[in-house]
């Protein structure tokens, strides 16, 4: 829904755009007579071809601006409305058909131009022809090189292709289009890219190479948690311990409520430089910042339990489920630790009844943008493409719902 809504404000936007600049050519000499070209926009077809539109009826939307576009056929934006409406309506071809017509026209300014080319483009996308797609899209950037649209589709081939040192230069064009200020989420997007063009380096053995990618990926946005996290597994690949926990103890700092990430390399990096107590530490020190702290806890408690103090470490477990009633680790860990504690029916006791308003989800995690929803943290949406978008959800007990004022 909320995409029919984006295309029906980009039709009528571009449907605007496009009736303006002609406005000044409402006569045109056709055959030997003025013609009114006023006359397609004013019959009823069109009007109700619109109509439609904005009810979402798009079969018939088609039908009567078909009528419209036969009164006359120079009219640009009937012509390119239709061919965007029969590619939405899964008739891809027919689009394209369309709009390499309206291609051949001899008079059409740059923008109009453009316009075609764009809708082109995304019809190509559309049927699924990336390489066609991405000549039109680089077409539509060479004549309007603001065209922000088409850069944005752009970007998002090179990356479903994992191009993204293109996608990269295109971001950059984008940034530069915006004008001379910095705009953070330009930034955080061209750090995101610089971290993926690193994990590539990564995968083609240039560690070196990877280390210049995460680091300037960190210095674009320094939230940039997976360049943190890959900046250390390269460090401690190239056997240097100290160096990759510095790196990955900067988590903590730029970005407490992701530094669960970081535990279990940072639990056997401390483990292997002989201070295996700077983990309990840790994760003391992210409770006390956030009681909220759900994952802290729970790595805390499993290091105790771990570590000859399971009636400590179960404590901190349910208070971990106290936090998160949802968290299918923390019973693991739970039933784990109460099978070390054979059961005590004390302890089981406590358990069931912490337990009896929950439901079960494996890490239920929600895209922002879209509300895809995953099992696990993603740093790119699979639906929507959008980077960062990932946040943890949290269902409320039953109880919770209740008091919350609706
Ligand atoms: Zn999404």
């Amino acid at each position: 829904m909320t995409e029919t809504l984006v295309l029906l404000a980009a039709l009528l936007a571009l449907l605007a755009g496009l009736a303006a600049g002609k406005a000044w050519e409402r006569y045109k000499l056709r055959g030997g007579r003025w013609i009114d070209r006023r006359r397609a926009r004013g019959s009823p077809h069109y009007i109700l071809g619109l109509n439609h539109l904005v009810s979402n009826q798009i079969d018939l939307a088609i039908d009567e601006l078909n009528k419209a576009a036969e009164l006359d056929s120079d009219a640009l934006e009937i012509h390119l409305i239709l061919g965007n409406l029969y590619r939405e309506n899964g008739q891809v071809s027919k689009a394209i058909q369309i709009h390499q017509h309206l291609l051949q026209r001899a008079r059409m300014t740059t923008l109009e131009h453009a316009h075609v080319l764009l809708s082109l483009g995304l019809d190509f996308k559309h049927g699924g022809f990336i390489d066609r797609a991405a000549e039109t899209f680089s077409e539509v950037v060479r004549l309007d090189p603001r065209n922000t649209h088409a850069l944005l589709n752009l970007e998002k081939l090179h990356e479903e292709q994992h191009e993204w040192q293109q996608a990269r230069v295109i971001r950059q064009r984008m940034a530069e289009a915006a004008g001379g200020e910095q705009n953070p989420r330009d930034q955080a997007i061209l750090a995101f890219l610089e971290n993926e063009l690193g994990l590539q380096a990564m995968r083609e053995q240039r560690p070196e190479q990877a280390i210049k990618h995460f680091e300037t990926a960190t210095h674009l946005d320094d939230k940039t948690v997976p360049a943190y996290l890959n900046l250390g597994d390269v460090r401690l690949a190239l056997g240097q311990p100290k160096d990759a926990i510095d790196v990955w103890e900067r988590i903590v700092q730029i970005a407490p409520d992701r530094a669960y990430l970081a535990f279990s390399r940072l639990k056997s990096a401390y483990a292997e430089i002989a201070v295996p107590t700077r983990f309990l530490d840790l994760c003391r020190r992210l409770v006390d910042a956030n009681p909220q702290d759900w994952r802290a806890r729970l790595a805390l408690g499993q290091h105790l339990a771990e570590n000859g103090d399971p009636v400590r470490g179960l404590d901190l477990l349910f208070e971990s489920l106290v936090h998160n009633p949802h968290g299918l680790a923390i019973h693991q860990a739970i039933w784990r630790t109460l099978s070390a504690l054979e059961f005590r029916a004390t302890l089981v006791t406590r358990y069931i009844n912490l337990t009896r308003d929950a439901v079960f989800y494996l890490d239920p995690h929600v895209c922002m943008r879209c509300r895809y929803r995953s099992t696990e943290l993603l740093w790119q949406c699979p639906q929507c493409h959008e980077w960062n978008t990932f946040v943890e959800e949290r269902i409320a007990t039953a109880e919770q719902s209740e008091e919350a004022p609706a």
